[in-house]
């Protein structure tokens, strides 16, 4: 199957810098599917059943921070196993016979109280019942302990975020947001096979931004256009944008009570995603500057470095980090347009700020 030159490029970047543990997905339009498997814990022994997504795409479009949403299962949502006895938690490859966990960091898990996990969760569940996001924190604790590299925390942080992300964009069925979506399809740029699907939401997004400056809507669609377009943006993770806007729906409270909770719960999000956001950029600064990352890997480290300090508000550092990204010997065509592009977002926002 021919891919499409510019999906291939997007591909191609998520697929270089993902951490040598990673999975990378194949072609786009192939479709993902679950694999349950079974692993031993190198700390208490326990064997159990994980699961793991195989064939997976990126289908549904690459956000500006890598994160690549395919159609069919997520695969960051399947990347950690935990072991349902001690809570253990990492990557298929932290499982395997070669994984060897230091004797320290065994006691440390054995010991009670263990790693925490959700009450209920036992051998006997099934792994699918406990939450990805659980899984990162567990894992990103594991890793601590361990003392792994700030480059393999970097990710497992950056992945959570992406994890708070997708989980915190979730709205339940309403009537009157279901309307004002069926209208908003009327700005939805014609997607073409080889856009990336995250573009074409945020082009949607822009378009509808623009509507609601030029006082399209009533008062009493308003609201729910709104909410709309807080969701689009709060999907890609521009927080930045979104928190103000779910905070003054929080405040004017025009929706039913399960719509209002589901607000809630997609603005806590942010704060969950921010957090992680902040890790990472921490992490991935002191491995670039403690040149602990492969130069093969740099380019894409100090854009995302770039990129984190954009979303958390860091504009000034984000266009230092863009800046590194382009500097960089070898840098993928693909990553350089990202990185002008991006770095011009920021220094507005530098600008502004
Ligand atoms: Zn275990």
């Amino acid at each position: 199957m021919l891919i499409p030159r510019t999906r291939l490029a997007i591909l191609v970047v998520a697929a270089v810098f993902c951490p040598p543990t990673a999975e990378v997905g194949p072609a786009p339009g192939t479709a993902g599917r679950l694999i349950r498997y079974e692993i031993t814990c190198p700390v208490c022994r326990q064997v159990f059943t994980a699961v793991t997504c195989s064939g997976a795409n990126t289908d549904e479009g690459v956000d500006r921070d890598l994160f690549g949403r395919a159609s069919g299962p997520q695969p960051e949502y399947y990347r950690i196993a935990t072991c349902p006895r001690c809570g253990y938690s990492g990557y298929e490859t932290d499982f395997r016979e070669s994984g060897v966990v230091p004797a320290d960091v065994r006691n440390r898990i054995l010991k009670r109280p263990q790693l925490t996990l959700p009450k209920g969760f036992t051998p006997a569940s099934d792994p699918l019942d406990l939450d990805a996001a659980v899984r990162y924190e567990l894992a990103i604790t594991c890793y601590q302990w361990q003392k792994r590299s700030d480059e393999a925390l970097a990710w497992l942080h950056l992945r959570a975020a992406w994890i708070q992300r997708d989980e915190g964009s979730a709205l339940p069925p309403d009537r009157g947001l279901a309307r004002v979506m069926e209208f908003a399809r009327m700005w939805r740029p014609k997607p073409t096979p080889k856009d990336n699907q995250a573009e074409v939401e945020m082009q949607l997004a822009t378009r509808i931004a623009e509507a609601v400056a030029g006082g399209r809507f009533t008062r009493y669609q308003r609201p729910y256009v709104d909410l709309t377009l807080a969701m689009l943006l709060r999907r890609h993770g521009e927080n930045r944008q979104a928190a103000p806007m779910l905070d003054g729906l929080i405040e004017s409270n025009p929706f039913p009570t399960a719509l209002q909770d589901a607000i809630r719960r997609m603005r806590d999000s942010i704060d969950r995603e921010r957090k992680h956001q902040v890790a990472a950029a921490e992490c991935f600064e002191r491995a670039l500057l403690g040149n602990q990352i492969s130069e093969a890997n740099r380019p894409a480290a100090c854009y995302l470095l770039g990129e984190l300090n954009r979303r958390i508000g860091r504009d000034r550092e984000a266009v230092r980090w863009y800046d590194q990204a382009l500097e960089s010997p070898g840098v993928d065509e693909q990553l350089k347009t990202w990185a002008d592009q991006q770095r011009a977002w920021a220094a507005a926002g530098e600008v502004e700020n």
